[in-house]
Formats: structure tokens, sequence, C-alpha cells
């Protein structure tokens, strides 16, 4: 058995200005990272990741902590980047095994037999209450915190990865994704379009961005897909894929990082390279909270009440004095 064809493609999604996921394909490496950060850090921090991945030709585990090193480490050297993290999906091919490592709420898939079995543990809020058996499947889709993680890359010295090795067989099909497609298609939609463009991962590729899409589009899409092959098999080019826009979101006018038409950026992933580029930051829900404006609103109540009382006083000044006259 080798290594067989593989894929992978990025997409902004529909409601998001910018693109903080990055992704890896650098046979026999593979991963997804999805970045966490407001203005910039987030891309900066799933890029950082996915640099280390690329650089460090080390086992699974030591390639992880050098990651979590460079996003910490600049997260701290940075203010503008201070809190900034990525999750991290990465899987090594080498000979008789797969080894994946993993942070975060991306997810690693296994197609075999037909079937599609989540080989990655969720790092989240939601995957935590359904592990426990506090929530189902179902509340976890609509969950207003789903998008919160609990393990993430660069928020501290030392991060805890989860280590596991997958023993391979031919025709097996490995799929690396950012939360962005899981979140709006379902396994089984995920499986039925497997089966759809199993001939094709380029064609997989696309087609799983656009059911994304097409579900909302509402976080950024990565997708990274690899096959095992006869050992006679040859692998196929290093390609990326080039991923269309979506057909014509209709953007809700009073999202404050909702796109127009006008705006969108369609994803250029032509190069031979193995980072997904493109784009930057959205921040996320619990971000956006317009705080210092409350303050600032606070303090001109304040100051209009102050004037108001010294009007009064002026008022009575005046009265008390002509009476005195
Ligand atoms: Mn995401």
């Amino acid at each position: 058995m080798r290594l067989g064809g593989f894929a992978g493609g990025t997409d902004p999604g529909r409601r998001r200005r910018r693109n903080e996921d990055s992704y890896v394909i650098d046979p026999p490496l593979f991963a997804v990272a999805d970045g966490i950060g407001g203005a910039q850090a987030g891309e900066v921090a799933s890029k950082l990741a996915a640099g280390a991945v690329k650089e460090h030709g080390a086992d699974v585990e030591s390639l992880v902590q050098e990651a979590n090193r460079r996003v910490h480490q600049r997260s701290l050297e940075d203010p503008n980047m201070s809190g900034m993290g990525t999750t991290l999906t990465v899987a090594a091919v080498a000979d008789g095994t797969i080894s994946i490592g993993h942070v975060g709420d991306s997810r690693a898939y296994l197609v075999r037999d037909g079937n599609l079995e989540q080989l990655t543990e969720d790092h989240s809020l939601v995957g935590e209450l359904m592990r426990t058996g506090k929530l189902s499947a179902e509340e976890a889709g609509s969950h207003p915190q789903r998008s919160m993680i609990t393990r993430a890359l660069g928020t501290d010295p030392n991060v805890d990865v989860d280590i596991f090795s997958v023993e391979p067989r031919v025709g097996d099909l490995f799929l690396l994704c950012s939360d962005g497609l899981t979140s709006m298609v379902d396994d089984r939609e995920i499986l039925r379009l497997i089966g759809e463009k199993r001939g094709d991962l380029k064609d997989l590729v696309k087609a799983l961005i656009k059911a994304a899409n097409k579900g909302g589009g509402e976080d950024n899409i990565t997708v990274v897909a690899f096959e095992i092959g006869e050992a006679s098999e040859a692998v196929s080019e290093l390609e990326d894929t080039a991923v269309a826009p979506a057909p014509s979101a209709e953007p809700e006018p009073d999202e404050e990082d909702t796109l127009t038409e006008a705006d969108r950026v369609p994803t250029v992933d032509t190069a031979v390279v193995s980072v997904g580029e493109i784009a930057a930051a959205y921040e996320r829900e619990q971000e956006q909270a317009p705080a210092p404006r409350r303050g600032r609103r606070f303090l001109m109540r304040a100051l209009s009440f102050l004037i108001v009382i010294a009007l009064l006083f002026g008022v009575a000044y005046v009265i008390l004095w002509g009476l005195a006259a």
C-alpha cells in the first residue's frame, strides 16, 4: 500500500470576509488548521501552525508541539496577536500506518467500506457535552456556543495533543476538514457526496465546499482528502483545488461581517504550495460585544445629567437673588 491521490481546497464561505483556515498538502503530511483571534490573529495562528507542519519533518507529536510553541511565542511577542490560537489536525502517512495528531474542533474522517468514521474527538464545548450525554447531536447543531473550543494550539506553552494511529487499507479515503464543513453538512450528505465523487478527489473537495456554502456557508470551509492506493499506483501530482465562489449569497445588511457580492474574493489556490493562502480574521461571535461603546454612552449620559443639575442650580440662584433684591 502507498499514498494514492490527494486534493485540498479552502473557501471563506458566505459570511466571513476573511479566511482564517489554513491547510497543508505536503506528502506524506496533510493538515488543516482553523485560526481563532481578532483582527488578523486567527489567520496568523493557523498559518504559523501550517508552516510548522511543513518545516518540521519529525514525528507527529513533536510537530504539533513545535506548531504550538510558534503560535504561543508569537502571541506573547505581539500584543495584536495576544490570545490567538488555532486548531490543528495533522495526518502523516508512513509505511503501514497513518499517524494523526489533533487539537481543537477540526476533524479527521476515515471512509472505509462505504462508512464514514470520525476519527477525532471535537475539543469543543458541545463535543464535551455530547460525550457526557448532556446534549444530543441535534441540540449541538444549533447550540449558540457550538463554535467554542476547549483546547487550542497557542494558548499555553504546552498543549495536550490527541495522538493515535490508523492501520490503513487499500481504498481508504482520509478526510481532514474545518468545522465550516461539518457544521453545515451532515455526515450522511458528506458520505453521499463521497460516493458520488470518489473518482476525482478535486471534484470531491469542490463538491463538499459547495455543499457547505449551500448549507449557509457561515464559516470558512477547508477540506483535504487523500487516498491509500495499491503499492504499484503512481502518486498523483501535487495539486491544490481552486474553488469557484459560491452562487450568489444573499447578504444580510445588518450583519457586520457580511460580504456583499462585490466584496467576494474568489479563492485562488492554484499555486503548488502547501499552505492554503487567502485571507484573515473574523471575530468569533463572543468577541464582537460592543463594550467600549457602552462605556462611552454611560459617560455621555452622566455628563448631560451634571449639566442639567448645574442649569437648575443656576436658575434657582437667579430666582432667589431676584427675590432677595
Ligand atoms: Mn471554523
